[in-house]
Formats: structure tokens, sequence, C-alpha cells
């Protein structure tokens, strides 16, 4: 089978619902050649998955999901290549994990104030802090307590962008993510453009200085896909590819479904090995 990269994918250390050990495993068995970890506003998957990555002989890169807001509109920014030691990167998962902790607590006060008691205890599930836990979590906690029968009727009546029991909270700029992605001399991509409804949006942030956007997505056929191959290449944009797997928190999202070209791969692939070795010398 020719090489293939899946760069999109989530585990336990945000809301996947395999450790990376196991996505890691299971990249094997789909006969991956390379694959990137890219959890929501944090690389604490990765010392596990080095290793793990290590004694199964599979390539990996680094990588970040990181949420942004623009206009008041939620967008998802990809980072590769930056090195797992990078101050800058991961001084800003840690101003992420301050924002998502402090926005958990106003998320259960409003739950509360509509009539449905969840505790901070009731997410932490298998977890010994609340590190990485988001709305998905919370979403499941709801259907537990029996308040909703299924996580996305949660996020349709409570929890989705503008329902009653959302707030974002403090909120990053995607130019200022954009910048810290810079300074760690890492690539920033939009992630799955296509989901992003209002041209508006698309607009401003095609105007901004990414580096690539990620045009093969999961779910969505080639006839989808093809406009975003061509802004790439107005653009000399580069265009990258992943599952967003979530393990069965998204049973549809298989791993390696979607996946980067090769050649991609290999030049995202220098400069995280480069970025990781200056990194390590300083
Ligand atoms: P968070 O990072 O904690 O804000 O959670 C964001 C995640 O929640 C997204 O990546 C989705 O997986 C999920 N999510 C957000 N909005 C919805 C929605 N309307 N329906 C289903 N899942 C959603
Ligand atoms: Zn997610
Ligand atoms: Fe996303
Ligand atoms: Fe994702």
């Amino acid at each position: 089978m020719a090489f293939r990269a899946d760069l999109h994918c989530h585990t336990t250390c945000s809301d996947g619902s395999f450790t990376p050990e196991e996505v890691l495993i299971l990249a094997k068995e789909r006969e991956l050649g390379g694959i990137s970890i890219t959890d929501h506003d944090n690389i604490d998957a990765y010392p596990a998955a080095v290793i793990a990555a290590q004694n199964l002989g599979l390539e990996l890169i680094s990588g970040v999901e990181l949420s942004a807001m623009h206009r008041g509109v939620s967008v998802h920014i990809l980072a590769y290549g930056f090195s797992l030691h990078s101050m800058a990167i991961q001084s800003f998962c840690t101003r992420h994990q301050a924002r998502r902790s402090q926005r958990m607590k106003d998320l259960l006060l409003l739950l509360n104030k509509h009539g449905m008691s969840i505790e901070e205890e009731d997410l932490y599930a298998s977890r010994s802090s609340l590190r990485g836990i988001g709305r998905p979590h919370l979403a499941k906690a709801l259907v537990n307590k029996g308040y909703v029968k299924s996580t996305q009727e949660a996020f349709n009546r409570f929890l989705g962008d503008g329902k009653p029991c959302y707030t974002p909270g403090q909120t990053f700029s995607v130019e200022e993510t954009l910048s810290i992605i810079k300074q760690a001399n890492g690539l920033a991509i939009i992630a799955h453009p296509h989901l992003i409804k209002q041209q508006k949006i698309v607009n401003d942030l095609l105007a901004m200085p990414f580096d690539g956007l990620e045009g093969y997505y999961a779910q969505f056929p080639l006839a989808q896909n093809s406009r975003w191959l061509e802004v790439a290449k107005q653009k000399n944009w580069l265009v990258l590819g992943g599952s967003d797997f979530h393990g069965e928190a998204k049973p549809t999202l298989k791993l390696g479904s979607s996946w980067t070209p090769e050649s991609t791969f290999r030049a995202v692939q220098q400069l995280f090995l480069e970025n990781n070795r200056t990194t390590q010398e300083n």
C-alpha cells in the first residue's frame, strides 16, 4: 500500500477515546506510515506517543489543534512541525489550559442555573484532573445524569455555540495563534475549512499568513475537496489531510480514512526534525 500519513487525530489527552499508545497501535494496524496527534489545545500525548512510535516503527510528527475565535466564530487551527520542546507552544498550551478550566467552571454554573447539577468530579471519569477535558465530556456527563438522551441532544439544546449553557469564556484570536505558531517555527494550517459556514470568515482566513489548509478531510467527498485543492493551488499553500479520528467518541471518523500525500508529509517531517534538533541543542 502506498505511504499514508494521517495528520489529524485525537487521544484521551483531549476528547478522543483511545490513549496515545492505542491510537498508534491502531495506526500500525491500518498500515499508516506517518501520523500526527492533534489534540485540542495541548501536546500532552507526545511523551507517550514518541515512545510508542519508536517501538512500532511509525513516523510521528508534532501537531496540535488550537481553538481560536474570529468575529465571534470558533475556528480550529492546526499547527505542525514545531519542536516538542518549544517554549512558545508549551506556554500557549498552558494559557489554553487556564482558559479551558475557567470556562468549564462557567459552564457548570450555567447548567446549574438551568437546573442541571454536574460537579467537576462527574467529569473526571478515569483521569486525575480536568486537564484536557472539554464540552464532549460535559455532554457525556449530562447523558449519564439523565438530563439528555444523547450527547448530540446535549449540544443541540445546551452546549453548542450560541446555546443557552455555552460561553466561550476567554478567547484567543486567529492572529495571536498564528504569531505563536510562527514563533515556534511551525506550520499553520486551516483545519477542516469545509466546516466554516460563513464566507466572510473564510475570506478573512484566506487573507492571513497560513501555510496551508486541510484539503483532505474525513467526511468529505472529493467533489467538495476539489474546491479547497484549487484554493490551495492558487495560494501556493500546502494541502494536508487527516481523519479527525476521535475513537468511539465519533465512530464515523475512521483512523486513516484521509491522509496527507507523502511528499508533503516529508516536508513537514523535515521541518519537525530540524526544529527538534535546534531546540535540544539550545
Ligand atoms: P471544546 O474544545 O471543549 O469547546 O469542544 C469542542 C468539541 O465539541 C468539538 O471539537 C466537537 O467535537 C464538539 N462539538 C462542538 N459543537 C458541537 C455540536 N454542535 N454538535 C456536536 N459536537 C460539537
Ligand atoms: Zn475533538
Ligand atoms: Fe476541529
Ligand atoms: Fe479535530
